[in-house]
C-alpha cells in the first residue's frame, strides 16, 4: 500500500497531520494536478515538495529549498508517499516525527511535461511546468546515482529557463505562508501552542536550535500580548489578533 509508510511514521493520536483515511470522493476536482511545497522547521529547516499523482503526493525533502535560478541544482531526497489531504496541511506537530512546525509555502498545479509520468520517474528525468503562487514555469527533477547512499535516491530540481527563471533567493523574497495570510512560524505556533516546546524543542543546538529559541519566544510574546480571556476558541482569536496587528 502507497501509505503504508507514511502511517508506520506516525503516532495519529499524537500528531495533527491528516492520516490519509479520507476517501478519494472528498477530494475537490481541481482543473489539473495538484502541488504544494511545505516549509518545514523541524530538526533541520527545508522544503517539502509535493506531486500529486496516482491518488497520493510523491514527496522530496529539499534541505536548501527550490531554487528559480536554473544554475542552482537543489539536492531533493525522495521520502515516503504522503496522503492527498496532506498537501494543505499547515500547522504544529507536538512530537514524534517531523515534530516541528509546517507552514504551506507554495500551493498551484502541476503538469507533467514528459509524456509519461510514471517511466519519467522510472527512468529518474522528469519534466513539469508548476503553476503556484511562487514557483512558475518549467522544471526538471533529475535522480542521481551514488548520491546519499540512504534506501530512497537522492534527486536533483532544477529550473529550466524561461521567463519564470532569475538569479532571486525566492525563499528570502517570499518567506510567507500562502495559507494564513501573512504568516510567519512565529504565527502559526502562536495560532497553535506557543508553550510546546518550551523544555524540549525539536532542535537544540545549533543554527536551528537558535531559530525555534526565537520563535517560541516570539510566539509565547504574541500569545501572551493578545490576552487570555478567551480560552474557548484559540485559533480564531489568534487569527482575529493577526488581522487587526497587521
Ligand atoms: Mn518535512
Amino acid at each position: 500500500m502507497p501509505l503504508d509508510e507514511y502511517r508506520r511514521k506516525r503516532d495519529f493520536s499524537k500528531t495533527p497531520e491528516p492520516d490519509g483515511s479520507a476517501p478519494p470522493s472528498k477530494r475537490k476536482k481541481t482543473a489539473g494536478l495538484f502541488f504544494s511545497v511545505q516549509k518545514h522547521l523541524a530538526t533541520h529547516l527545508h522544503y517539502d515538495l509535493r506531486l500529486e499523482w496516482n491518488g497520493v503526493l510523491l514527496s522530496w525533502a529539499i534541505p536548501k529549498g527550490p531554487s528559480i535560478d536554473p544554475a542552482d541544482k537543489r539536492l531533493a531526497m525522495q521520502t515516503e508517499d504522503h496522503p492527498f489531504d496532506y498537501g494543505t496541511f499547515e500547522g504544529v506537530i507536538p512530537e514524534g516525527y517531523g515534530a516541528g512546525i509546517v507552514m504551506l509555502w507554495d500551493r498551484g498545479t502541476w503538469t507533467p511535461e514528459s509524456p509519461d509520468v510514471d517511466a519519467a520517474l522510472r527512468k529518474g528525468d522528469l519534466k513539469f511546468t508548476l503553476d503556484g503562487y511562487k514557483l512558475k514555469g518549467s522544471w526538471a527533477l533529475v535522480r542521481t546515482r551514488g548520491y546519499g547512499g540512504g534506501s530512497r535516491p537522492s534527486w536533483l530540481l532544477i529550473k529550466h529557463r524561461d521567463e519564470w527563471a532569475g538569479p532571486l533567493d525566492i525563499g528570502e523574497f517570499a518567506p510567507l505562508s500562502v495559507k494564513t495570510p501573512d504568516a510567519d512560524f512565529a504565527d502559526i505556533l502562536a495560532a497553535d501552542n506557543p508553550a510546546v516546546w518550551t523544555t524540549n524543542p525539536p532542535a537544540k543546538t545549533g543554527d536551528t536550535g537558535k531559530l525555534f529559541q526565537r520563535i517560541i519566544a516570539q510566539a509565547v510574546a504574541m500569545k501572551e500580548s493578545r490576552g487570555a480571556q478567551d480560552t474557548t476558541k484559540p485559533r480564531r482569536r489568534a487569527k482575529a489578533a493577526t488581522k487587526k496587528r497587521r
